[in-house]
């Protein structure tokens, strides 16, 4: 194992090994299992955790500017993130007065954009939530609760607008099924037919709902 790693020993009774979307690669294991045992599974998990540094190195390096808060995506194109005296989103660039304000000035920019999307979604899936509410999320894109309360992370509004309106798709879905269920991915491809090219290229993007 050429990695470097984390070990989290619990009562557990399994092993099991996670990467971060950062690259960081942790390791729980029972507090009883040898060091020779745990290296001996992440070498059997050499393959995997190969292609998934490989991808994350990759989209980390791309989104170097991102990462770093110089630039920040809106509907899928990045601009300029400007830290200044104003909270405005224009063609040319993103201005907050600080990195706390994103979530303010998404959700003027794009709110009602969102509560029009949901409302054709819903008259073209015959599926209406009981209400559509913005919030700031981590490591999430959206959620449908019990209730069919419709919650999406305000980052949604970075996505390239094809993606945006799989995520719609997929939360108004869940007011009808409240699983992943096959029946789920049944009804999502009714309406996405392409929903798992999208779900993969929405991966792509998880990196930035524990970035802000
Ligand atoms: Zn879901």
């Amino acid at each position: 194992m050429r990695y470097k790693y984390e070990i989290i020993r619990t009562p557990r009774k399994g092993i099991s090994v996670s990467i971060t979307n950062e690259n960081k690669i942790t390791v729980r294991c029972p507090w009883s299992m040898h060091i020779e045992e745990v290296e001996a599974f992440l070498d059997s998990k050499t393959l995997w955790i190969e292609k998934v540094v490989t991808r994350n190195a990759a989209r980390l390096a791309l989104n170097d500017d991102v990462v770093e808060h110089k630039k920040v995506y809106v509907e899928g194109k990045k601009l300029p993130l400007v830290i200044g005296d104003k909270n405005q989103i224009t063609a040319e660039a993103v201005y907050v007065k600080k990195l706390d304000d994103l979530e303010k000035v998404y959700k003027e920019k794009f709110q009602e954009g969102l509560n029009v999307s949901v409302k054709a979604l819903s008259e073209l899936t015959l599926l209406t939530p009981a209400s559509v509410s913005i919030k700031g999320y981590k490591g999430r894109w959206g959620c449908c609760d019990t209730r069919n309360n419709l919650i999406f992370n305000y980052m949604l509004f970075m996505l390239p607008p094809e993606i945006q309106r799989y995520v719609i798709v997929h939360e108004l879905c869940h007011t009808l099924c409240h699983n992943h269920s096959a029946a789920f991915w049944k009804l999502v491809s009714d309406y996405v037919p392409n929903y798992k090219k999208l779900r993969s290229a929405l991966r792509e993007y998880d990196f930035l709902t524990s970035l802000y």
